[in-house]
């Protein structure tokens, strides 16, 4: 089972979060028929947007990221909501092809792209959401959620995920850690924390495997543990979001299915459900 910790330190004054999310990401990325790398980038961006979610007050909050990168994988979705997670990938099974074997930049890099835009959308129950859009800096996902982080809460945080991926494309391990800083440290203890956490290579590692209470110990040695929980894939589509989707189209397009009388299948692109919503179903709702 999946889980989420969180533990905060005292001597640091620090926030941590930590997220194992190996069972709910080999679904989502069976679901989406990702190759190997368009699987550990995707699961790259889950993991550091549920970081993200982790670290906000309000678990009324849904988050969403949308990374619109120029890589092969193309757009990739992360959402957070109440310990429930989903991803989505525009071009989960890209050409192997496609790289181009003379470019500086690695295979990682070529996937998930190296610029674009970075947007992280909360939305709070009843309220309108708020969007922030960053440019994407660097190939590394979690170099461009910091720094997304620094932008829109002012607040210090190392961030990193980690995926090992065995020969067969399946996850073997999907684990990430965020480690806030709270305001008024003092400027020593930041560089302290910067030479214990600076590397998201060394971090990496050191999350990798093993008991995480024990990982979260030995990084911060006086951390507590306050929570343990369960953390889970779960798509919010719903037949009645699929009609939604059918009402946006124009008058004409309505017009035009009416005409044919053919039902309609709505795809979700989350978790491949298919929804159908017969023509006599949109009849009743424009006249009701
Ligand atoms: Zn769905």
């Amino acid at each position: 089972m999946d889980r989420k910790y969180r533990a905060i330190s005292d001597k640091y004054n620090v926030k941590i979060s930590f997220v194992d999310i190996t069972e709910s990401l080999s679904e989502i990325c069976r679901l989406q028929k990702t190759n190997v790398y368009a699987t550990k980038q995707l699961s790259k961006v889950v993991i550091d947007t549920c970081l993200l979610g982790l670290n906000l007050k309000d678990k009324d909050t849904k988050i969403a990221t949308s990374y619109k990168g120029d890589g092969l994988m193309g757009h990739v979705i992360g959402e957070y909501n109440d310990d429930f997670i989903r991803g989505y990938c525009q071009n989960p099974d890209f050409k192997i092809e496609q790289f181009d074997l003379k470019s500086e930049l690695d295979k990682d890099s070529q996937a998930i792209g190296v610029s674009g835009i970075l947007q992280v959308t909360r939305k709070r129950k009843k309220q309108s959401p708020f969007t922030s859009n960053v440019e994407i800096i660097s190939n590394s996902i979690d170099v461009n959620f910091m720094y997304t982080m620094s932008k829109s809460d002012q607040i210090k945080t190392f961030l990193c995920s980690n995926v090992d991926i065995n020969s067969n494309n399946i996850i073997a391990s999907a684990r990430g850690i965020a480690i806030q800083i709270l305001p008024l440290i003092a400027e020593e203890t930041i560089e302290e924390l910067e030479d214990k956490f600076g590397s998201i290579e060394k971090l990496q590692k050191k999350i990798s495997s093993g008991d995480v209470k024990e990982i979260i110990k030995l990084l911060i040695e006086d951390a507590k543990i306050l929570e343990i929980g369960g953390i889970r894939f779960s798509c919010s589509c719903s037949k009645e979001n699929a009609k939604n989707a059918i009402f946006l189209l124009g008058e004409d397009q309505i017009e035009d299915i009416k005409n044919k009388n053919e039902d309609l299948e709505i795809l979700c692109d989350f978790c491949m459900k298919k929804y159908i919503v017969t023509v006599k179903e949109i009849i009743d709702e424009k006249s009701s």
